[in-house]
């Protein structure tokens, strides 16, 4: 199998912007790609909710049926509107993913989204 080094480089050189979460939605990585997106530094929002990208302009149900979703074990994919560090609202296309142990027990969610501000 993949030695842990090899993860961590693959996962910092992917240019689709990666966040890892606890089952709170608190993150607790996010790789290079998602600091150049976003404008927040590893130190801004290790510890922070993912909710600190929220635009407050997505629609209550979104996040209703995108909670739903994961908790349930799914893969949930979506559009939400967020916002950089500037300030700056962008359209991101988002999928999540809940990371489970053996047991089935979901431990990790894992993030991964991109700017289609352009593309809309
Ligand atoms: P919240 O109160 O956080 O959420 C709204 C509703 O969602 C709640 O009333 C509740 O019904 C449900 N909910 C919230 N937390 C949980 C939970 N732990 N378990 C079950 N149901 C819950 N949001 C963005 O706006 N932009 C992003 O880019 C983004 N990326 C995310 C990436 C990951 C990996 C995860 C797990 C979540 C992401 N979120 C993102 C969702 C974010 O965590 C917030 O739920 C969302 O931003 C709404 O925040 P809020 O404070 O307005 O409302």
């Amino acid at each position: 199998s993949l030695p842990p080094r090899l993860y961590r480089e693959t996962v910092e050189q992917l240019s689709v912007a990666i966040s890892v979460t606890d089952t709170e939605a608190n993150i607790v990585y996010v790789n290079p790609a998602f600091e150049a997106l976003t404008g927040y530094a590893v130190k801004d929002v290790v510890g922070q909710n993912e909710a600190l990208l929220s635009a407050k302009a997505t629609p209550r149900a979104v996040y209703l049926e995108l909670w739903k979703t994961i908790s349930g074990g799914e893969t949930w994919h979506g559009k939400l509107v967020n916002r950089k560090k500037s300030g700056e609202r962008y359209l991101a296309e988002l999928t999540i993913v809940p990371v489970k142990n053996r047991l089935g027990t979901i431990r990790y969610y894992l993030g991964m989204h991109r700017d289609i501000t352009e593309i809309n």
